[in-house]
């Protein structure tokens, strides 16, 4: 059995309380890790050594930090397998999955970031005659992040690629079901040369580690992922000293489907915008909006692919759809069925763990299709599994005001191939992310996050670096003429 402690200032240690939690195989239930669980008095302790760390990290070239985080990247790539195994058997997605997208796009977003160490540049506004001003950005200090458990690598780059490119120092709050890759990662940001206290990782629960770290006076800002319940509790908590917030949270992704689309790109891309990691996205698109036209021939090939989506063991050969990470969650999805059936929906396949016995002890559940009133609970609620509701539209307006009637707005998608439509409607879609022809489309160059209750602020590119640093704005009296604004005498 794996067993890891706390990563704070640069060595692994146990918690001050000595507390340890069990980390499951979603796989088959049994326990993968006894990882030791962070208290507030562990929180308190990484806050103080990222403190202890910021002024030599923030002062140090930017370049250099760059190259450090080019380094890291490097260091990832070379591990990539063992890093895919590591995540696939924590969290239970596929190990084609992991391999293909997980581990590659966190190299890749270490990499960019490292690139955009020494690329982010102040400005000098003109002003008054006379004056010169220039405006720096710097970083804020130290950093809290918070992550949920579904795709717990990758959003170790999107979160710790700008905080550190930016200068900043970070104590980072896995999440208590899936910290295992996190933990590695700690080794090899050691191997790939950070300074200690650069980096701290407190695995441990929301309650106690994440409420400390959100409310904590020595952090200037919490970057949130997670759901936008917790995101409110986060948003209160912060209040004390005023803390910079940015929180990515739930979503509830409308996918259209017009009646002039290519059916078969259609029909495949939205079973990965929703089956894709089980469902478990934020930006799964769980709500398949279909034209009256197309629906029906839709649908029977929607279905028939969902069908034979091949569900098992995360590190099987060949396995398309894994467990989902916990049995608490399994049966939040599970209930999910009963309500849409309860509101008069119809379920058109899967709803329950396969049949499989050799998969009987797992997390599982089967690919699931559901029709229901726009409206439902199920259309409306997000439910985070391989959960997707169906329902019809006769006109554009009809499919935008159904995609627009959640609280959500964080990715929406939609297929056609008429030009003009694809952008007026992606124009009018209440969303911080539109995928045309395509869906789930993630790059570490292009703004990642959502308006409404899906939360504010944004990874990725140039928008995160902002998040991650203050601006402060110089002036200097060259020659101004300033006259006296209490003229005296000398
Ligand atoms: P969650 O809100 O329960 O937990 C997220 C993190 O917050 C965990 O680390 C948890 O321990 C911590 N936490 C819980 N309660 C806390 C508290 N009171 N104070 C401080 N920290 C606390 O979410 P989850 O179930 O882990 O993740 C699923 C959710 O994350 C979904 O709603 C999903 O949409 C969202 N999500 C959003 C994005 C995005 O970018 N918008 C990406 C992935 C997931």
């Amino acid at each position: 059995m794996i067993e890891r402690g706390l990563y704070i200032d640069g060595q692994f240690v146990e918690a001050l309380d000595g507390a340890t939690l069990d980390v499951l195989n979603p796989h088959d239930g049994s326990v993968l890790a006894s990882v030791a669980e962070g208290g507030e008095a562990d929180i308190d302790r990484a806050v103080a050594a990222a403190q202890r760390a910021f002024p030599a990290w923030s002062g140090r070239a930017a370049a250099d930090r760059g190259r450090l985080l080019l380094g890291l990247a490097d260091v990832l790539e070379s591990h990539a397998e063992e890093l895919a195994r590591l995540e696939s058997l924590d969290t239970g997605h596929p190990l084609r999955d992991t391999t293909l997208l997980d581990v590659p796009r966190t190299v890749a977003t270490f990499r960019y970031f490292g690139g955009m160490a020494d690329k982010h540049e102040g400005f000098l506004p003109p002003v008054d005659a006379g004056f010169l001003n220039y405006v720096t950005r710097g970083p804020i200090g130290v950093v809290g992040q918070i992550v949920p458990w579904n795709f717990p690598l990758m959003f170790c780059g999107w979160k710790l690629g700008p905080a550190l490119a930016a200068g900043n120092t970070v104590v980072m709050k896995p999440s208590e079901l899936v910290p295992l890759t996190t933990l590695r990662l700690c080794e090899l940001i050691e191997e790939a040369g950070f300074p200690p206290g650069v980096v701290n990782v407190v695995p441990g629960y929301g309650q106690r580690a994440g409420a400390r770290l959100a409310s904590h006076p020595g952090v200037g800002k919490i970057s949130f992922t997670g759901s936008t319940a917790t995101g409110r509790a986060i948003v209160a908590m912060s209040a004390g000293n005023l803390k910079r917030l940015q929180l990515e949270l739930g979503g509830k992704g409308a996918n259209i489907v017009f009646g002039d689309a290519n059916l078969k790109a259609a029909v495949n891309g939205s079973a990965f915008a929703i089956f894709h990691n089980q469902g478990q996205a934020c930006i799964a698109g769980s709500r398949l909006i279909l034209h009256e036209a197309i629906a029906d021939e839709f649908l029977e090939r929607f279905l028939a692919l969902s069908k034979s989506i091949r569900v098992g063991d995360p590190l099987a050969p060949g396995t398309e759809m894994g467990p989902l990470t916990s049995a608490q969650h399994r049966d939040r999805v599970l209930e999910y069925v009963s309500i849409a059936l309860e509101e008069g929906g119809e379920l058109l396949c899967g709803g329950k763990a396969p049949d499989d016995a050799t998969l009987s002890q797992g997390f599982y559940v089967e690919p699931t299709i559901v029709r229901a009133q726009p409206s439902a609970r199920a259309s409306q609620e997000e439910v985070f599994g391989p959960f997707v509701t169906v329902s019809t539209f006769a006109s554009d307006d009809e499919a935008l005001s159904i995609a627009n009637s959640t609280q959500y707005g964080l990715g929406s998608g939609l297929w056609t191939n008429d030009l003009s439509r694809a952008h007026r409607v992606a124009r009018s879609l209440r969303a911080g992310m539109v995928w045309i022809n395509s869906y789930k489309r993630v790059s570490p160059g292009s703004p990642f996050g959502g308006i409404g209750n899906s939360g504010y602020g944004r990874e990725m590119g140039f928008e995160a670096m902002h998040e991650y640093t203050e601006t402060k704005s110089v002036w200097v009296n060259v020659d101004a003429q300033v006259p006296a604004w209490y003229p005296r005498p000398d």
